[in-house]
């Protein structure tokens, strides 16, 4: 019987190496904590304020600084 399947899966969860999105690898430390590099966190940013633009009757009064 296996008894050691404790933590295999967990580094992945900690640490992403990787851009979840495309897949390129990260090397700021920044980007790697996200899980995503700066491109496409800049898409989902983007997606995300589309989203909420649309679902949102009126756009928002001022931008978050
Ligand atoms: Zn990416």
């Amino acid at each position: 019987m296996e008894s050691d399947s404790v933590s295999s899966s967990r580094a992945d969860e900690l640490e992403w190496r990787s851009c979840r999105k495309c897949g390129r690898s990260l090397r700021k430390k920044e980007s790697i904590e996200r899980g995503i590099g700066p491109v496409c966190f800049r898409r989902v940013l983007e997606f995300n304020a589309a989203l909420q633009a649309a679902a949102a009757p009126v756009p928002a009064p001022a931008p978050a600084a």
